[in-house]
């Protein structure tokens, strides 16, 4: 299937319109494009007719209303709908991943493997519409029981980055459905086409199964305007951002301005421990693919390499060899290992952040290039780059969303190491090869790892959603996808109830008429 033929298949034919409450979407009464361009190979895929104001209040009420049913409806029921959406997005897992890579620049296996994570949370998310329990508790006076429950909270504003254009909303939205939430979804701008087929997968359910529209919602339009308005508006009470620090600490701010809740998830700086006892067999790949997969632009992407001295040539040389077998070209094309990054602009950043921390001392090992010719018309295609750095270097303690890896050594014991991992204001994915069991659990201990995932014997790149997905620090301090991360998405409430004749009062306080 080529573009066009992908976009058919969706019914998504222009004019496009960039606001959705239900299978179809909202005409725009502004006059703001947004194109789509592939950095595959520069193609214009669609152009989309912005939300503005107008648009975002129509979105915003029909969300407040559909809530008010949604609610309502009893939360295993909730989680049948989301099966039926789950279906669907088996059905067109193939489509909706190639549309993926197309617009993004992915791998057709990571496009595909983005579906399925959507469709991996979907069937945890119905599991969980049936297990969206409180606690009972004792009470201290007599005839007296205490317990909690979880309320549905309202609108939920997901703003997603670029680089999963569907599974980070997969995250938020089935999840926050099922707890009785009705979803506002603000994608990013560059990949706005992906996130218009999956309403439109969505929406088709919806009606199919006689539900109101203004459950899932989407909303194209300019962060600086429709993204302003989600993280100031009252009636979201809580925002799910995923995205830069940047733009993260900004949006905390106005956010908790009104203090509303919020998730981050935001920039990481992830690094693997190499230790003397590493195996390397393992080890190798793990890195390889953890720095140079998505080429780069993911957030679990290994940036740091901290490794033992008594390692370091053998693990430099092994690196060098395995990145000059790599192949980069068409994304689509399954004998290629890397795509494009995302546009020119991040192409420029990466040659930048090279030459800033090869003035700080950094040695370039091996890539670097920005490619041109055939095949890398679009202009977003980069040679992999390995630098020799410390980590105290200014590049090195930030992220750079594109395939550098900083290899960086140390001589002392693991603790060294894992201090150097802790060194960066990030904290999202951490890792240790070691064959000793006190070095690895000398990283997982209270004083070892800071990142909100550590993992031994694998890489940081990627995360199963049964596990709660964030990271500490500047990453944010958010939790999304498994585990008990559904709490976010509900209101808690604490209830006592008298079933006695007496009115004891908590504490053995006194206050009698
Ligand atoms: P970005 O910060 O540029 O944009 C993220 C989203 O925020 C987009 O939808 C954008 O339109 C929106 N936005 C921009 N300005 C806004 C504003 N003023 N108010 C509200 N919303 C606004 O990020 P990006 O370039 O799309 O994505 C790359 C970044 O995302 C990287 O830093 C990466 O590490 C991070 N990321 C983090 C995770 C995680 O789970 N921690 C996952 C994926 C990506």
């Amino acid at each position: 299937m080529n573009p066009d033929e992908i976009l058919r298949h969706f019914g998504l034919t222009e004019p496009l319109y960039g606001a959705g409450v239900g299978r179809e979407s909202i005409p725009s009464s502004g006059t703001s494009l947004l194109q789509s361009r592939s950095p595959v190979d520069g193609r214009l895929l669609g152009t989309i007719h912005q939300a503005g104001p107008e648009e975002y209040e129509q979105v915003m009420k029909t969300a407040l209303a559909a809530f008010v049913h949604w609610r309502r409806v009893p939360a295993p029921q909730r989680g049948l709908v989301v099966r039926r959406i789950v279906d669907r997005l088996r059905a067109h897992k193939d489509p909706l991943g190639r549309l993926v890579s197309w617009e993004m620049g992915k791998s057709l296996t990571e496009g595909w493997g983005e579906v399925q994570e959507m469709i991996d949370i979907g069937d945890l998310a119905v599991g969980l519409s049936r297990q969206l329990h409180g606690l009972t508790i004792v009470s201290e006076r007599p005839d007296h029981r205490l317990m909690e429950q979880y309320h549905p909270l309202g609108p939920v504003a997901v703003i997603t980055a670029f680089n999963f254009p569907v599974a980070v909303w997969a995250w938020n939205a089935l999840i926050a459905a099922v707890c009785g939430d009705v979803v506002l979804w603000k994608p990013a701008s560059q990949t706005p086409l992906s996130a218009l087929a999956v309403q439109k997968i969505v929406a088709e359910v919806l009606a199919e199964e006689n539900l109101p529209e203004g459950i899932f919602n989407l909303i194209i339009g300019p962060g600086s305007t429709i993204g302003e308005r989600l993280i100031s508006d009252p009636r979201a009470p809580l925002v799910s951002l995923t995205g830069s620090t940047r733009i993260g600490r900004h949006a905390a701010g106005v956010i908790g301005g009104r203090l509303g809740k919020y998730i981050m998830e935001l920039g990481g700086n992830n690094a693997i421990i190499l230790t003397e006892h590493a195996d390397l067999g393992l080890a190798v790949p793990s890195i390889v693919f953890g720095a140079v997969g998505t080429a780069g632009q993911r957030c679990t992407s290994t940036r740091r390499l901290i490794v033992h001295e008594s390692m370091f040539d053998r693990v430099r040389d092994a690196l060098v060899r395995a990145y000059s077998s790599l192949r980069i070209g068409n994304p689509l094309d399954a004998n290629n290992h890397i795509g494009p990054l995302i546009d020119q602009a991040a192409v420029r950043d990466f040659a930048k952040a090279l030459d800033h921390v090869q003035s700080e001392g950094g040695r370039l090992l091996f890539g670097g290039k920005v490619l041109d010719g055939p095949g890398y018309e679009s202009g977003c295609y980069v040679q992999p780059a390995l630098v020799e750095a410390e980590n105290h270097y200014t590049m090195v303690q930030e992220e750079t969303f594109a395939p550098i890896l900083y290899l960086i050594r140390y001589n002392g014991d693991v603790n060294q190491a894992v201090a150097l991992q802790n060194g960066v204001p990030q904290g999202l994915s951490s890792a240790i090869f070691t064959t000793r069991m006190n070095e690895a659990e000398a990283f997982l201990c209270p004083w070892g790892s800071d990142c909100g995932l550590a993992n031994v014997n694998l890489g940081t790149s990627g995360a199963e959603i049964g596990g709660a997905f964030g990271g500490e620090k500047e990453t944010g301090g958010g939790r999304e996808a498994g585990s008990d991360a559904w709490k976010a998405y509900m209101r808690r409430q604490t209830n006592t109830i008298n079933y006695g004749s007496a009115m004891p009062l908590a504490q053995g306080v006194r206050f009698e008429l």
